[in-house]
């Protein structure tokens, strides 16, 4: 037993809670005789809730506790190790354990490992955000904080709203979104998302999006070009503008892969003429780039392929290098300067996140853009996009391959019942999860999206293990599709 002291300042009236402590004694005792895999995942299940997770799956299906990680390889406590084919959820480019990502963090923990970023600033924010200024499409000049993707783009989304409500234009409180689309899993982001996986049975909670069909070229015509059936959806979006600009506040795409949404593509030309649109309308581009930026779909960032600037981007994932959450809005002087003003005027934006702009996070992604500057990355990743592209060559005329594309270092297979006719594997027979477990069994993570197995690996892969990630995934397809 111990004792909690309260003393309430009304009355003065003191008291001694006595409370159970044998709760916080620790676990230590159990640590030496732990070691293999099953005994971490038994004690896992114990006491975890996994995200994304039918947790009964785990019934049959292992779930796999991992010891250290190194490079593209992760080991478990058995000793087994896994290409990281993935990217750990998207988010790690430059390896596991980077040495130069490690020593950034440690540098930064000895010096600071977090401030309030009201009112206080530290030398890593300020420098990361410099150098976001810089690496980000022309025009793009402030960057406001938050500390996972989702909450970007709450960010994103308010401060559009907030925008026109300074502006003197309140009735702009709708968002234009597209079919397919993913922003994440808070409300908000949620809401302006479009897959049902994730949203369906939430919907009476959330908000009502403007949903325009997407860009995704899966459902072009045979013979039709990216381009053409791009440009051809973009009549949708432009006619939705035309209907309701006057009520939306902003669009919001994720630029050239709709990536949670089983790595659909588009051509960046629906990017070029969807900035044009919200221009000629009077309406906000929110580019989530949260998935596709830093060097995911062959350049920096996405909106370069189609020479624009959005009014919004959002950044997370890859942004630390995969290391620690933190995410950023960076958005142009012209909405910057409509909240500027007298502290009365109530046109500040009173939005914070605990951990807004977290110091060891910054440091993370400081060490992440200074070997983007310094390894050439963007220009070798080319020729790692050309050794997955040959790879995978062969999945092209596989019977039940509907479809192989890939955007630079996001290649994606989608498996499909009957080719000639079009039809779709049931979804309760979750072949994609076979892919996986065979997949798991040859030393590779390939975690996919309902019949749909992609590569989206780290930057350090080398060609061996790309063609090893190919050469699973051909067997695995196999197997899954018999
Ligand atoms: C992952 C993702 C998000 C959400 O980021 P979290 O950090 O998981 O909240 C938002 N948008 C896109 C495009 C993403 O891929």
């Amino acid at each position: 037993m111990a004792s909690v002291f309260s003393y309430n300042l009304a009355t003065q009236d003191t008291t001694l809670y006595d409370i159970k402590v044998d709760r916080l004694q620790n676990t230590q005792s159990q640590e030496t005789i732990m070691s293999s895999n099953k005994d971490w995942m038994q004690r896992d299940l114990n006491v975890l809730w996994h995200p994304c997770s039918q947790m009964k799956d785990h019934e049959t299906l292992p779930l796999i506790p991992i010891k250290h990680g190194k490079g593209i390889y992760l080991e478990d406590f058995d000793g087994n190790r896994y290409i990281d084919a993935v990217s750990s959820w998207w988010v790690n480019i430059f390896g596991h354990a980077n040495p130069r990502i490690n020593d950034a963090i440690k540098q930064q923990i000895d010096t600071l490992e977090h401030v309030i970023l009201g009112g206080f600033s530290h030398e890593a924010v300020i420098r990361l955000s410099e150098r976001l200024v810089s690496v980000t499409p022309p025009g793009l000049s402030k960057c406001f904080y938050a500390d996972n993707g989702s909450s970007a783009v709450e960010v994103a989304l308010k401060m559009s709203f907030h925008y026109w409500l300074n502006k003197g234009k309140p009735k702009k409180q709708k968002f234009i979104n597209l079919s397919n689309s993913y922003h994440g899993e808070t409300l908000a982001a949620l809401a302006v998302g479009d897959v049902a996986l994730y949203k369906e049975i939430y919907e009476p909670l959330l908000m009502q999006p403007i949903t325009v069909p997407s860009p995704d070229c899966y459902n072009r015509e045979a013979g039709e070009s990216w381009e053409d059936y791009s440009l051809r959806q973009f009549e949708k979006m432009e006619t939705a503008l035309q209907d309701h600009a006057h009520e939306v506040a902003a669009v919001i795409v994720e630029p050239l892969i709709q990536c949670a949404g089983n790595m659909r593509m588009y051509h960046p030309i629906y990017l070029t003429r969807l900035r044009e649109a919200c221009d000629k309308y009077g309406v906000h581009l929110i580019a989530d780039e949260i998935a596709v930026g830093f060097g995911r779909t062959g350049t920096l960032f996405a909106c370069e392929q189609a020479n624009i600037s959005p009014d919004f981007m959002c950044l997370s994932k890859g942004l630390s290098g995969g290391y620690l959450p933190i995410s950023v809005v960076v958005t142009h002087d012209e909405v910057y300067d409509a909240f500027y003003d007298d502290y009365e005027t109530m046109r500040a934006f009173l939005h914070s996140h605990s951990f807004t702009g977290n110091p060891i996070g910054c440091a993370a992604a400081l060490a992440t853009l200074d070997i983007f500057e310094s390894d050439n990355v963007i220009e070798n990743n080319k020729v790692l996009s050309k050794a997955m592209a040959d790879a995978c060559h062969r999945f092209v005329d596989h019977p039940h391959v509907s479809d192989v594309r890939q955007h630079g270092m996001v290649l994606a297979i989608e498996m499909i019942k009957d080719k000639k006719n079009k039809i779709e594997y049931d979804w309760k027979e979750r072949r994609g999860l076979r892919v996986y477990e065979y997949a798991l069994s040859q030393g590779a993570l390939l975690r996919p999206l309902s019949n749909v197995t992609y590569f989206m690996p780290p930057y350090i892969i080398d060609e061996e293990q790309i063609n090893k990630l190919a050469d699973i995934a051909w067997t695995g397809i196999n197997l899954a599709t018999k």
